[in-house]
């Protein structure tokens, strides 16, 4: 007497089930499985099962539609969950095992035929899911891979975007230290045959002019280097700010004083206009001296007569202003859209100014632009400039 095999598989759904998740999350090369939880194992198989069973029963068109649609969605599912192609194929293999290992009890009692024909039948409906789910699962893997590929030529069109940014100003920094470091090379070595030639008797007096260009140059050479590393900084976000309600009018008169002897030095008068100046603002102290101290400096540095005026006032509600205004040199039109680049300077007659860098402005923009605020220029050559910087009275820290 023959066997109905589907009711029987039918019958035994559940044990087959839990008898393959436990496999599963047992087998040591189905590492996957092992943070999924018994459901999302699970999926839709016991629905690939029931249509098996069913088909053994009575092949019907419309169950193996299902089977196919179910398959299709298993490879999804397992390519979503993270599933390597070894154990997604590991998995349909204990599939198989387990469902005959619960008909074999069953199957020992067929004739050989019926048996043939069950292994049969299971095999090649197993089969079926396991390459329509291998498809889907392909399928998934492509798409992802498509989108990788996507994303990897946009990373490394800005990673080669910024070697070249790099490169351009790593090449920019060599050239600014060669020359301070010429120099420093050459007048030692002029200053050493000196020494010489004094021990020797053969001169009497060492040259202090070269013995300034040395130290002038290792100066300059620090300023550069102290100067790099202050925008390196910066750039990489490492300078942290420390935000504290602050006089902005004490601020002001500290940083004037100290630079007043330079002013002096040229007859240059610094007038304050700071009446009208907000009572509290709450700032980087710290930060806001360096961007004050940077463009007194370099109003001074670039101005032979007149004056320098600081102006701080409330703009408005939200708002307070500080503004370093000179009689200088002036910046033309081309140089203001340059300015605040890193190592930009304006060459004079002479050329360039001994201590210059070009680096402070590229500074006082990024400080600028990280307590908030805003920094504008109107020049005139041979009028002279004014910055004008906005801040907001409340700063808002970026995280
Ligand atoms: P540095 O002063 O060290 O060269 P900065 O970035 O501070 O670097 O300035 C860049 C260039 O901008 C200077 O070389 C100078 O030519 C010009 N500059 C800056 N401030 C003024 C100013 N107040 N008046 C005229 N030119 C200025």
């Amino acid at each position: 007497m023959s066997k109905d095999l589907g009711k029987i598989l039918l019958a035994k759904n559940d044990i087959i089930i839990d008898n393959w998740i436990a496999a599963v999350r047992e087998h040591k090369d189905i590492e996957s499985s092992k943070n999924l939880t018994y459901k999302s194992i699970r999926d839709n198989l016991p629905i690939v099962l029931r249509g098996l069973a069913t088909l053994l029963s009575q092949p019907l068109n419309n169950r193996q539609q299902i089977i196919e649609e179910k398959g299709i969605e298993h490879g999804t599912i397992r390519a979503e969950q993270g599933y390597d192609i070894n154990e997604f194929l590991l998995e349909y293999g204990l599939f198989r095992k387990i469902i005959f290992a619960v008909l074999k009890p069953d199957l020992v009692s067929c004739s050989g035929d019926e048996i043939l024909q069950t292994v049969d039948t299971i095999d090649s409906i197993i089969d079926h899911v396991i390459a329509l789910s291998l498809e889907s699962y392909i399928e998934l893997r492509l798409q992802e891979l498509q989108e990788l590929q996507s994303q990897l030529i946009l990373n490394n069109q800005e990673l080669t975007r910024l070697v070249a940014m790099q490169k351009e100003s790593l090449s920019h920094l060599a050239h600014e230290f060669k020359s301070p470091l010429n120099s420093i090379m050459g007048f030692s070595s002029l200053l050493l045959k000196q020494q010489r030639e004094i021990s020797s008797g053969q001169d009497k007096s060492l040259n202090l002019q070269f013995l300034e260009k040395v130290i002038g140059n290792s100066r300059q050479l620090l300023r550069l280097i102290n100067n790099t590393l202050e925008m390196s900084r910066i750039e990489a976000g490492k300078v942290p700010l420390s935000l504290e309600w602050i006089n902005v009018r004490s601020q002001i008169q500290t940083v004037v004083e100290a630079l007043e002897p330079s002013a002096r030095q040229k007859n240059l008068q610094v007038i304050l206009k700071c009446g009208g100046a907000p009572e509290q603002v709450l700032s980087d102290p710290l930060r806001l001296q360096q961007i004050i101290t940077n463009l007194v400096s370099n109003a001074i540095r670039y101005t032979s007569e007149g004056s320098i005026t600081i102006t701080c006032e409330v703009k408005n509600d939200d708002k307070w202003l500080i503004k370093v205004a000179d009689t200088g040199v002036g910046i033309s039109p081309e140089a203001q859209k340059q300015i605040f680049n890193s190592y930009f300077r304006v060459a004079s007659v002479g050329g360039y100014s001994p201590d210059s860098t070009g680096l402070g402005l590229a500074i006082v923009e990024k400080l600028v632009s990280l307590l908030n605020g805003n920094i504008e220029l109107v020049s005139e050559l041979e009028k002279g400039s004014s910055f004008t910087i906005t801040f907001p009275k409340i700063i808002k820290l970026s995280s």
